[in-house]
């Protein structure tokens, strides 16, 4: 019997290559190769963003293909990066296999793509390899899209995805609630972004049954009720890096460690840290009224101001702001999270709630403020405020549609002053940790799938 080697290929952004690469290091760690495939684009951001390189090239071989955009094309428009991998990183892949089939020792067994890379799973069928599918984000949003027919069916939307009926959606009882204009295709974009996702995720229902295993990086005792419907779809997390070496790779930007030494001299519970993934922006306004809400919350607070959160004049801080909070407030551009969020000083995470974060926040027990942006947030936000009870979501102003800096005072008052949240939080962590302790749902998970890819 020979080695494993896995080629893994994510969905070409940030918050899909950081799982799926905490997952490859737990495969290197029981003894299979793993080839790692970023796009170009990625690849060079996640070499030049890595303090050490060797600590991930060493265990993972890191290669890349190109992603069909021009250097200069805007990778945050996801219906543009949806339809050039489609036509171009296909063939590529399979250009890729064959080469390294015919160079190396060991020949790609398993191709272990991103759900929403549905063309890798045919490629990988077509080459006659073994297919498993890795799903970052909560079981709850891919059990959405394996509904899209019953919404159909309901005359909730039509075929092309088009809302019919504006309500509110709940799969089943204990499960997330999302408005219909909040469905992951219907919150992204313009029209045309909103059609290309909507055709993928509806092809990706077809091309999800080529591979053996859905794995998800969710844990069964968070998400009991969308795997009781969903049962194809298998926990495998949380991944995180914290559970291994701390040290967690594939990041965009370079992270900025002084944050953690300025983290070292606040009181224990006492920040606010703000962050909103690789993908969030804001326009002036909102972002003013953020900071000046920061401000008057008077508390101490860690803030990842991404350098393209808004276009240059768009995230320029409100007149005198920096001076005003300086004694209490840092601001970094990207933050190492996991550590930040395992840090004694924070008190609680006011966050865009992408899956990642949220997992991230709950291994830590730490509470949410809830500031969703798009795609799969909104459910992740009623499953941190609705089901799970670990933190509060935001109002906006009904006729501006801003959050006002008065609300953002009131709400970060709600959550430090509310202990039930704290409390919940840590019942949260340990129920969901014990998931991937030796002898936990997610762990038997991966060890029955360690045995498949060895036999
Ligand atoms: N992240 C980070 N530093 C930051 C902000 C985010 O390392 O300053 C990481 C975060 O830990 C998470 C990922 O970036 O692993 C973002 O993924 P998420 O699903 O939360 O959001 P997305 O970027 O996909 O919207």
């Amino acid at each position: 019997m020979g080695i494993p080697h896995i080629l893994a290929i994510p969905f070409p952004a940030q918050g899909h290559v950081i799982p799926l690469m905490e997952l490859c290091q737990c495969l290197v760690n029981q003894g299979c190769k793993v080839t790692f495939v970023n796009t170009d684009y990625n690849h060079k951001r996640v070499i030049n963003a890595m303090s050490s390189p060797s600590h991930i090239g060493d265990q993972i071989h890191m290669v890349s293909i190109p992603d069909g955009m021009e250097p200069w094309e805007d990778r945050n428009d996801i219906g543009k990066l949806l339809k050039a991998t489609q036509r171009v990183m296909r063939a590529k892949l399979e250009e890729l296999i064959t080469m390294i089939n015919e160079s190396e020792d060991y020949n790609i067994t398993c191709v272990l793509a991103d759900e929403t890379l549905g063309w890798a799973l045919e490629a990988a069928e077509k080459m006659n390899i073994q297919r498993a599918v890795f799903w970052p984000a909560a079981a709850a949003v891919l059990a959405l899209s394996f509904s899209i027919p019953k919404l159909i069916d309901d005359g909730i939307i039509n075929t092309k995805g088009v809302l019919l009926k504006n309500q509110m959606i709940q799969l089943a009882p204990m499960m997330p609630t999302t408005k219909t204009e909040n469905l992951v295709w219907a919150c992204i974009g313009d029209a045309t972004t909103q059609r290309i996702v909507f055709e993928t995720l509806s092809r990706n229902n077809q091309t999800v049954k080529l591979a053996d295993w859905i794995l998800c990086n969710s844990a069964i005792d968070l998400e009991p009720a969308a795997f009781a419907l969903a049962p194809e779809i298998i926990p495998i997390g949380p991944m995180l890096a914290s559970t291994r070496l701390g040290i967690s790779s594939g990041n965009f930007w370079a992270e900025d460690l002084t944050c953690l030494e300025w983290l070292d001299q606040q009181l224990p519970s006492s920040v606010i840290y703000i962050a909103f993934g690789s993908f969030t922006v804001f326009d002036k306004i909102q972002f003013h009224e953020l900071a000046l809400g920061l401000e008057i919350s008077k508390r101490p607070f860690l803030w990842v101001v991404r350098e393209d959160i808004g276009d240059k004049t768009n995230h320029a801080y409100p007149d005198g702001f920096l001076d005003r909070v300086k004694s209490r407030g840092k601001i970094v551009n990207w933050a190492p999270q996991q550590k930040v969020l395992g840090h004694p000083s924070i008190a609680f995470f006011l966050t865009h709630c992408g899956w990642n974060s949220t997992l991230e926040g709950i291994s830590n027990g730490v509470p949410f403020l809830c500031w969703p942006y798009f795609a799969d947030q909104f459910l992740n936000e009623s499953y941190i405020c609705d089901v799970w009870n670990v933190g509060e979501r935001f109002e906006r102003d009904e006729e501006s549609g801003i959050i006002k800096q008065g609300e953002i005072k009131k709400k970060v008052e709600q959550v430090v002053g509310d202990e039930k949240f704290k409390s919940n939080a840590l019942n949260l962590k340990e129920l969901a940790m014990n998931n991937v302790m030796q002898g936990g749902q997610s762990d038997i998970v991966f060890n029955n799938f360690i045995d498949w890819l060895q036999s």
